[in-house]
């Protein structure tokens, strides 16, 4: 069997041209969803993900500005120019991007961030809306994959569903997401005892590890359908977590890295940046 790709990007043109008709609404009512994105530092893995995102604010006209911290930044100075955004109705999403210099604690300036604003949907408020079924503004990584998975037609009710991975960002929400839509969901991370006995009965599998070559094919089960989170730079190349060569002779789908996860997580952050607008008219309204 050889896999059908999950194409990332023509899944995220599809939402990014759902988005646009939904900014071309909230014109009509006098609004233009807006998008600050906090950067501190000069790390340029970082500055390039600010790039991309500006730039796909920019296609759907949602109005985007970077606000550009130094390096040595302090905590008070950081705090305070959040609690800004914060307070301009002309902002409806705030994302701060990660990894903050030490010694900033990201975890009290995610804090920081209205809950209604956080686009990133890592606030305390948002996550445990989430972990009680109750999906607002969800972290976008797992939003795309689940995205994905509907425009697939997956039936993910009683679906074996194995996460590989257990951070903040993508492994414990998307398993919440998951547990939502009553998958069978299973969690691995680096002390599982044997990974392979896990990933093996997966009829979905999502991989976000941040190791190249994880996943090979003997670890996958005949027809599973494959999520690749995973970025990692090997000799020059971008590469995924799993041995996509192999794998996809024996998934029924699986994401290309790159062109998958990556561009769906970027789709999403302007679906959510757009849907807090909408539920700020509302509350307004
Ligand atoms: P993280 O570094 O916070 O966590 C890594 C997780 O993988 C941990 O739960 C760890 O226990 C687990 N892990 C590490 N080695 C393992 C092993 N040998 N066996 C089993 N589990 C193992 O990771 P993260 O922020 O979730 O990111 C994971 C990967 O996904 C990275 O490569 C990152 O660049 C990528 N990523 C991609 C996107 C995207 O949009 N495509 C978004 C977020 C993260």
């Amino acid at each position: 069997m050889t896999a059908t790709l999950i194409d990332g990007k023509a899944l995220s043109s599809k939402v990014e041209n759902e988005v646009k008709e939904r900014v071309e609404k909230l014109a009509e009512r006098g609004v233009t969803p807006g998008l600050a994105t906090v950067l501190v530092g000069e790390n340029q893995a970082s500055q390039m993900y600010i790039r991309l995102k500006h730039s796909a604010c920019e296609r759907v006209g949602i109005a985007s500005k970077n606000v550009a911290l130094p390096e040595n930044c302090s905590e008070e100075t950081l705090l305070s120019r959040i609690a800004k955004l914060n307070a301009q109705d002309d902002v409806h999403g705030i994302l701060l991007q990660l990894p903050l210099p030490r010694p900033l604690d990201p975890r009290r300036a995610m804090m920081t961030i209205a809950a209604h604003k956080d686009v990133d949907g890592f606030h305390p408020q948002n996550m445990g809306a989430l972990l009680l079924g109750a999906e607002g503004l969800v972290p976008c990584t797992p939003r795309g994959i689940i995205y994905a998975l509907e425009q697939m037609g997956a039936d993910l009710q009683g679906a074996e569903a194995v996460v590989v991975g257990h951070s903040n960002v993508v492994g414990k929400p998307l398993a919440a997401m998951l547990l939502n839509r009553n998958a069978t969901v299973q969690v691995c991370h680096v002390f599982t005892k044997d990974l392979a006995a896990h990933t093996r009965g997966a009829d979905i599998l999502v991989v976000a590890a941040g190791v190249p070559g994880l996943i090979r094919a003997d670890m996958v089960k005949d027809g599973a359908c494959v999520f690749d989170v995973g970025i990692n730079r090997v000799e020059g190349k971008t590469v995924g977590d799993v041995d996509f060569e192999a794998v996809k002779e024996k998934a029924a789908a699986i994401t290309p890295v790159p062109g998958g996860v990556g561009p769906l997580t970027v789709s999403m952050l302007l679906s959510q940046t757009v849907w807090a607008a909408e539920t700020a008219c509302q509350r307004r309204a």
